[in-house]
């Protein structure tokens, strides 16, 4: 860096940004952090002060008024000197105190490579974040300057923090839309991190200068004359690429270092924003557009501040050009993100504006509270750190931001935990489309909900943000709590009944001790072990009667009276999770059915004829009945054998067709003697409604028996 920082620079600086601030605030915080380091050294030699000061100026360059400077100032005198937090809380007040508090938190923290570690980092690196954002400034602040210096490390800790700094700060610098500090920190990081691929690129680069230069100037010329022809007086500059975004690229096998065109990108920098569109219209009709590279950031801008235009055009040799076309404005957003915007008024609240900025940051917070596993809240953090996003809107035009593979359901839940959970269907654009459609960027997104509507297990397989998935997690567990207890109290009662005993559920008091005996806590713990298959329902009817009737004789009473039959389980629509349809035999509506109590995963219902069922012990057995109007559709297989000729699986498949029914699967093989035999599985609501498929099949020509399989 050569020059050293003095307090005169930074307080220049913030002037230069807030012209008229009043720097007393960064006076005094200079005063203290000069006793309070006084003597101290740093690796290099240079007075500890040194860093502070730098750190500071960082800020002040960020754009940064004189609180979250000063911090910047006294941002190590509690973790390295003998301040303390009362004496800083004395001499600047609380939002300094909290700041300076905040980033020593997190100094204190390693985030290491144990799982739980870093876990624990970034819970709570994202709630000293969400408390007061200017933490993590002066935290990025103050890795920049540390990085900066790292040389004066030994290699081990040099690999650690370049490590930390490419995974964590980084990206927190993407996210935030500080871009010229994102590619600062990462090409440093790669520096100490890939030093062999860092030279061959920065030796590349070099031998390839002279050319490269000569290139950037014929192409602005050339946009600079085209520009001016239409009255447009642009600022045109073409630059060079970070170091590591270009090797994530060499790596990806995107590009290749000779390709000039392929690591510079273009900037067009004009007054108005009407003006970057005028300039987009002359450079698309000058060059032709690269289908699908143009993103108007501008209309649509990112969650992180983000606006300009991209484009890509093929330019005057037959190459890519990438062009970006931006406001003044959005130019200085763009280079410093959240801090250009925060400059302006040093508030601690978000105002309702920016707080849909922030949309991210909630999440986040909410994240690390819901996320309990490092292994999901880390996962989770990448997916909000390293968005690949889609831009969707409401029905009324808002934006929403999502990752990329994200479907109408992490849509409903980013709108609201009650819409997801109730989500029944989604139009994009105005058509339906199944819930694990891929949302693309621009659309629509309009969730169906019915109060009826619940989270099904499967959205878990398709689901791709963190919200979407814990938030179905949760609910399952809620309700599959809910559904053991109301299964088990049914089983148990159905046991009872048959002794005669079911008043024993309703009072509860011997209920309570055979529960005890279990050490199971409340009489719903005993329900639901029931229902989840830990203890069948016999067994505690058994232990129910042995604590009423210790003596013989009651029990022989009891006998006398005949045993009541509850009637069979009913089968509704399979709301029910605890409820599934075996898949050997694959039961429909109309078929005779009977449950199955497994071990820990409800009652299955196979059908009554099912040669699996029959191999089973039979008082797991339950009677069941199918319940009310079916609004489903179920798999039914089907075998069809035929006279072996061409174009007999599409007849078939026409006829299928023609019954209104769909086909999920079909194979079909041919026989020694000249037969085709086809088997199906098809989705159908009842029995009716397959006699009536196989019926249309049977009309066929050449087809000789059509069949449902058993199994
Ligand atoms: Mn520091």
């Amino acid at each position: 860096m050569g020059r050293i920082i003095r307090l005169q620079d930074i307080e220049e600086e913030v002037l230069k940004h807030h012209p008229g601030a009043d720097t007393s605030l960064i006076q005094k915080a200079y005063i203290f952090s000069a006793k309070a380091h006084e003597g101290q050294t740093r690796l290099s030699g240079e007075p500890y002060l040194s860093h502070p000061l730098e750190v500071a100026y960082i800020l002040a360059q960020m754009g940064l008024g004189p609180v979250t400077v000063s911090c910047g100032l006294l941002h190590d005198t509690v973790e390295d000197t003998a301040a303390t937090l009362d004496e800083l809380d004395e001499y600047f007040g609380e939002e300094v105190t909290d700041i300076v508090n905040g980033v020593t938190k997190i100094g204190q923290l390693t985030f290491g490579d144990k799982l739980t570690q870093q876990a624990e980092y970034l819970r709570k690196m994202v709630l000293s974040m969400a408390k007061d954002i200017r933490v993590l400034l002066v935290k990025l602040a103050d890795r920049v300057h540390n990085m900066r210096t790292l040389g004066h490390m030994e290699p081990h800790k040099q690999r650690r923090i370049a490590q930390e700094t490419l995974d964590i700060y980084a990206p927190l610098a993407g996210r935030l839309g500080m871009f010229r500090l994102k590619a600062e920190l990462e090409d440093l990081s790669f520096f100490y991190l890939e030093p062999e691929a860092y030279q061959q690129i920065q030796e590349g680069l070099m031998r390839k200068k002279g050319e490269r230069e000569k290139y950037i100037e014929e192409v602005c010329e050339l946009l600079r004359a085209k520009l001016k022809e239409h009255g447009l007086d642009g600022e045109v500059s073409g630059r060079l690429k970070n170091f590591y975004s270009i090797y994530r690229k060499i790596q990806a096998q995107q590009i290749a270092l000779d390709e000039l065109h392929d690591i510079l990108a273009f900037r067009i920098i004009l007054t108005t924003v009407g003006e970057c569109y005028e300039a987009l219209g002359i450079i698309h009709h000058y060059f032709r557009p690269v289908p699908g590279r143009l993103k108007d950031y501008i209309g649509m801008p990112k969650a992180n501040l983000y606006q300009s235009i991209h484009t890509t055009v093929i330019g005057p040799y037959g190459e890519r050009m990438e062009v970006q076309i931006r406001t003044h404005e959005m130019h200085r957003v763009a280079e410093e993100g959240i801090a250009a915007h925060w400059g302006y008024k040093e508030k601690r609240a978000l105002v309702e504006k920016d707080a849909q900025r922030f949309a991210w940051l909630r999440q986040m917070v909410d994240l690390q509270r819901d996320l309990t596993s490092p292994e999901e809240l880390l996962e989770g953090v990448r997916l909000e750190l390293y968005p690949d996003e889609v831009y969707v809107f409401t029905p009324r035009g808002e934006v929403k931001e999502l990752p990329r593979g994200s479907t109408p359901v992490d849509f409903a839940y980013a709108i609201h935990t009650e819409v997801g959970n109730t989500c029944m269907g989604a139009k994009v654009n105005g058509r339906m489309v199944p819930l694990r459609y891929e949302l693309q960027n621009g659309d629509t997104v309009e969730i169906l909900t019915s109060p009826n509507q619940h989270p099904n297990r499967d959205w878990l397989q398709f689901v791709k943000t963190s919200r979407a998935r814990t938030k179905i997690r949760q609910w399952l567990k809620a309700s599959e709590r809910e559904q053991s207890i109301a299964l088990g109290k049914e089983l148990l009662e159905r046991e009872l009944r048959k002794h005669g005993l079911n008043k024993l559920l309703k009072e509860g008091e011997e209920l309570r001790k055979v529960a005890q005996e279990l050490s199971l806590v409340r009489l719903d713990d005993l329900f639901e072990a029931i229902g989840h298959g830990k203890y069948s329902a016999g067994q505690v009817a058994g232990r129910l009667i042995k604590t009423v009737a210790p003596e013989p004789e009651p029990v022989t009473e009891l006998e006398v009276k005949p045993p009541k039959d509850l009637g069979p389980i009913r089968i509704k629509d399979l709301q029910d999770l605890l409820i599934r349809l075996a898949s050997c035999c694959q039961p429909i509506p109309g078929d005779a059915i009977i449950g199955y109590i497994t071990r820990g995963k409800g009652v299955t219902i196979h059908r009554a004829d099912c040669p699996y069922l029959a191999r089973t012990e039979s008082f797991r057995q339950i009677p069941a009945e199918w319940d009310g109007h079916q609004q489903k559709l179920y798999p039914a297989k089907i075998q069809v054998v035929t006279v072996d000729k061409p174009g007999m699986l599409a007849d078939i498949t026409g006829a299928l067709k023609a019954a209104d029914v769909n086909v999920t699967k079909a194979s079909v093989e041919t026989t020694a003697d000249h037969r085709g035999i086809a088997n199906f599985t098809v989705q159908v609501a009842d029995q009716q409604h397959l006699e009536r498929v196989l019926a249309a099949i049977k009309r066929l020509k050449d087809v000789i028996s059509v069949r449902r399989m058993t199994g």
